[in-house]
């Protein structure tokens, strides 16, 4: 079949593939032990299961706005100027099917070919994917662990072209876990004004962080910046609700009416009763969120701890989200046949850098159990071990 050219310029995701073949093989009574998608291991906190599982009884079961429920526009609103000092009205908010949904989105909404995406790497997989799908190019501007893998405002301003249209900020980031801090944020803001491009700040992991560090959300930082900022987040990985697919984008109202007129199209509202779920996260005790967040920060210091024990491998230590993102340098291996080995020949699951960018590292998610992490280290080691 003659598929469309789009297609061939475009991988499918290896985060979701590697996380099924882990998953398969569990479910083939193999013993793996995965640190693949970034998938929080807890199950969703009961009062928000609740809040949708009442919705549902009550019928909250049809069409609904394809913007998102009001109730939930209006707290997500409220959040952003509560939590993150945007000065947002419901208006200006859409619901998405999660955060990855409000980026394509986006990138649906506002760019067209010949317009250039700055993105720094590492990056998450699906940006660069998501600019080729919406006939954009990517500028990735490559960053080192020595600068904490952040894009510095020098490098930023020496990539932005007449053709730039977007920059992508993600912080805390996947797949390195680094933060940016407030100053940095700033000296980025400034050139983001300067140059009267947009930006696109992903906030997914704004609450996983970790020693005092601190989310600035750029758009909270002036009047000149919040309007060239677009704010995407989403519900699955601050409340472990990763299959419930709720996002939502909040920006300028003209783009956030264009992405309506997308999602009208194209997915309708998203699932009305989850919505309710949705609201109750928000709108509840974030004592759950603290909760996770103790367990991840044990989960990082032993797995840190027992990296970068491993003679061969090296891993800075992150502030946010919950993935490391070790140099495999040593091991002579690039990242794509250090994984699919360690996966063979000693089922541990982990992702090849190579699909954010960066073929000396790979990149391990600790949003699993401590008894997986413990075992997991073992056999990295012993791996790693054979290879040096
Ligand atoms: N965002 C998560 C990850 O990077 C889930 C998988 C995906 O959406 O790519 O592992």
């Amino acid at each position: 079949m003659k598929l469309a050219e789009r297609i061939s310029q475009v991988t499918p995701s290896i985060t979701l593939a590697i996380a099924a073949k882990a998953k398969a093989m569990k479910g083939e009574g193999i013993d793996v032990c995965s640190f693949s998608a970034g998938e929080p291991d807890f199950d969703t906190p009961a009062h928000i299961k609740d809040a949708a599982a009442k919705a549902l009884a009550e019928g909250k079961t049809k069409y609904g706005p394809a913007s998102g429920e009001p109730p939930l526009r209006e707290a997500i609103a409220r959040k952003l100027k509560n939590d993150n000092g945007l000065n947002y009205k419901a208006e200006n908010v859409i619901v998405t099917n999660g955060g990855k949904h409000s980026l394509f989105n986006l990138m649906l909404a506002l760019i067209e070919p010949g317009d250039e995406v700055i993105i720094p790497a590492p990056y998450w997989l699906s940006y660069p994917e998501m600019v080729t799908l919406a006939g954009g190019t990517s500028v990735i501007v490559t960053t080192t662990a020595e600068s904490g893998y952040k894009i510095t405002p020098e490098q930023l301003k020496q990539a932005i072209t007449p053709k730039t249209k977007l920059f992508i900020l993600n912080s805390p980031s996947n797949p390195t876990g680094m933060v940016y801090s407030p100053e940095e944020i700033q000296a980025l803001a400034e050139i983001i004004v300067a140059a009267d491009i947009l930006v696109v700040s992903d906030e997914i992991y704004e609450k996983i962080l970790y020693d005092g560090a601190k989310h600035v959300s750029i758009g909270s930082l002036g009047e000149e910046i919040f309007q060239r900022t677009i704010i995407s987040n989403g519900f699955a990985k601050g409340y472990s609700m990763t299959g419930w697919r709720i996002g939502y984008l909040a920006g300028p109202v003209d783009l956030i009416k264009a992405t309506i007129t997308i999602q009208s199209h194209s997915t309708s509202n998203i699932c009305t009763f989850a919505q309710y779920g949705a609201i109750a996260a928000l709108e509840s005790s974030q004592d759950c969120v603290q909760e996770m967040l103790q367990a991840f920060t044990k989960r990082r210091q032993v797995m840190l701890e027992r990296l970068n024990a491993i003679p061969g491998l090296s891993c800075p230590k992150p502030d946010g989200a919950f993935y490391l993102f070790p140099d495999i340098r040593q091991t002579g291996l690039k990242s794509l046949d250090f994984s699919n080995a360690l996966l063979e020949e000693h089922q541990v699951a982990v992702i090849p850098g190579i699909a954010f960018g960066a073929d000396d590292n790979i990149r391990l998610s600790y949003a699993t159990d401590m008894a997986t992490i413990e075992k997991g280290m073992e056999r990295l080691e012993k791996f790693v071990k054979t290879r040096l």
